[in-house]
């Protein structure tokens, strides 16, 4: 038998209440983003002559009413006739949205799905409807409903064009009658949706009214992402940043994303001044669909080194609801991923070929999102091996990795031919060790951030032409011209003392000594640890 799966609607309803969204704020969400797309689908119409007549003051109210526990959505969109509250709101996932923008393509519109709009029923006892369609001649329509699936709809006197939808909010949800909160809510997700959206409170206690806030709208209709970079200047991009992260302080230098193709993609991230690993922010980017905030778990969106940048990433291509999980599978989301690691590598590098004196200036930051970038991205290591920098202790002289390579030539390299990068992790406590080594013309190299550790053992396996070794170690192994010679500061009577003293076999102090034009007896003081071994000798008493 073949047939057809019905749906009861009794039964569905109670569903997507509860399910629809498992954060119930999201409903206010949906609720202004259809506000947005009906006056956003008004200025389309009305650019193509569609729609006759003033557009006025487009805006956005939203009127919490303490005392009658309602909450309204007020728009001077589209409206809607009966025939479409009927259509839209009478018929679950037929969406309005996706109607529209099939014809009138370039729209930006926000819905999709045709389900927003019952997420009202997830903190609502009751909806109701008031609105008046653009059409002219359009009559004002009423509709209402419980959140059973029946429904009230009759025509009725309305003045002005566009919707109020009024939520009757229930009591499992009174966290909503709280002027604070619905202000959080909006101005977490809807701080840079393009129409301005005031908020007010009706019988507010009067003390906890701001007049002066609610005659601000809450969001930034025109954030300069969405503008062209030419006609932005760098105090531009410093007060967005400020904008985003009050405390923060000035960004190093900033990338404005603007793709359209293969897929849609606008944003700016910004390098953050960053000093040591330990003060790294993450989840400092927010992700946006049409200026809607969807999320700040950039998680499995931007490639995990990236998460150490700030800012804005938007895409309409990016799903506004749909899981984490859902993202990282998503062919969109990994080229947007894509594409975001290679504009950030082109930018180093930009920076790096024209300003060179800039980005050594600022490399204290970007090592960090640099190293860490080549730690876990291939093709970002493959562009990034033209620039990372070596510091030498001595001068503080930056080197590539194939200048380093040329500087040292003749006297860095070990019996496999790879070029030896001796490095310190930290100058103060080595000093010793790097004059030694400067001594023999040694280069030696700082990489003393949390990071370095990982970095050079990342990069002794992907620098095939590379070896790194630490300057107090055994670095003779490691250098051409290598003799294998036994020395000691200890007499075995001594050790044998010493061990006796402190419990312990103190260090191996049999040194393999590294003879490239130099004596074997001023090779013992790099490859030992004659300071420790000093001390034990002072505290022995010998
Ligand atoms: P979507 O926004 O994904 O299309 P919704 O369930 O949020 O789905 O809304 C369903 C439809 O109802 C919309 O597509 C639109 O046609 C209509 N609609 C909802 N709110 C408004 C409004 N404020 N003004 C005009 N039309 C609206
Ligand atoms: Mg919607």
């Amino acid at each position: 038998q073949k047939g057809q799966i019905r749906v009861q609607t009794e039964n569905i309803f109670p569903i997507i209440k509860k399910f629809l969204y498992s954060d119930h704020e999201i409903f206010l969400r949906e609720l202004v983003s259809n506000a947005i797309d009906a006056t956003q689908k008004l200025k389309t119409l009305s650019s193509i002559g569609e729609a006759k007549g003033e557009l006025n003051d487009l805006r956005i109210d939203v009127v919490l009413d303490v005392n009658a526990k309602t909450l309204s959505i007020i728009d001077k969109g589209i409206g809607m006739t009966a025939e479409e509250v009927d259509k839209y709101l009478n018929q679950l996932a037929f969406s309005g949205a996706e109607e529209f923008l099939n014809k009138y393509k370039d729209a930006n519109i926000i819905g999709h799905f045709g389900l927003g709009f019952y997420s009202a029923f997830m903190v609502s006892s009751k909806v109701e409807v008031f609105t008046k369609s653009f059409r002219e001649g359009a009559k004002g329509v009423y509709w209402s409903c419980d959140g059973s699936p029946e429904f009230e709809l009759y025509e009725i006197d309305k003045e002005d064009r566009g919707t109020k939808i009024v939520l009757h909010i229930n009591e499992e949800s009174e966290e909503f009658v709280d002027a604070y909160r619905i202000r959080g809510i909006l101005t977490k997700f809807c701080k840079f949706l393009p129409v301005p959206i005031y908020f007010s409170e009706e019988n507010g206690r009067e003390e906890e009214k701001d007049k002066e806030l609610e005659e601000q709208p809450i969001n930034n209709p025109n954030p300069i992402w969405v503008k062209k970079p030419s006609e932005l200047t760098k105090e531009d991009y410093e007060n967005f940043y400020r904008e985003l992260y009050p405390a923060g302080e000035t960004p190093l230098f900033w990338i404005h994303l603007n793709v359209d193709y293969p897929f849609n993609l606008t944003g700016i991230l910004y390098f953050p001044k960053i000093k040591q690993s330990y003060e790294i922010q993450k989840d400092k980017i927010q992700l946006y669909s049409n200026q809607v905030f969807v999320t700040d778990e950039v998680k499995d969106i931007v490639p995990e080194f990236l998460m150490l940048l700030h800012g804005i990433i938007d895409s309409p291509d990016i799903p506004l609801n749909v899981s984490r999980s859902y993202l990282q599978g998503d062919p969109n989301v990994r080229k947007i991923n894509a594409h975001i690691t290679k504009k950030v590598a082109d930018k180093l590098d930009e920076i790096f070929r024209n300003d060179r004196p800039s980005f050594e200036a600022k490399w204290e930051s970007l090592g960090l999102f640099v190293k860490y970038g080549m730690m876990t991205d291939d093709k970002f290591q493959e562009k990034a091996n033209k620039f990372v920098l070596l510091q030498d202790v001595a001068d503080s002289k930056f080197y590539t990795l194939d200048e380093f390579k040329a500087a040292t030539d003749a006297t860095q390299k070990n019996k496999d031919g790879k070029t030896v990068i001796i490095y310190t992790t930290d100058p103060v406590q080595q000093d010793a060790y790097i004059k030694a080594a400067q001594a023999k013309d040694y280069k030696v190299v700082k990489l003393e951030t949390l990071i370095d550790s990982a970095f050079i053992n990342n990069m002794e396996m992907k620098w095939d032409s590379v070896h790194f070794v630490r300057v107090d170690s055994d670095i003779a192994d490691n250098l051409v011209d290598v003799q294998e010679h036994t020395n000691s500061i200890l007499s075995t009577e001594e050790e044998e003392k010493l061990k006796g003293l402190f419990g312990f076999q103190v260090p191996d102090l049999t040194v393999k000594v590294e003879v490239k034009g130099l004596s074997a007896e001023a090779a013992p003081v790099i490859a030992t640890r004659p300071e420790f071994v000093r001390r034990m000798k002072d505290m022995a008493g010998m």
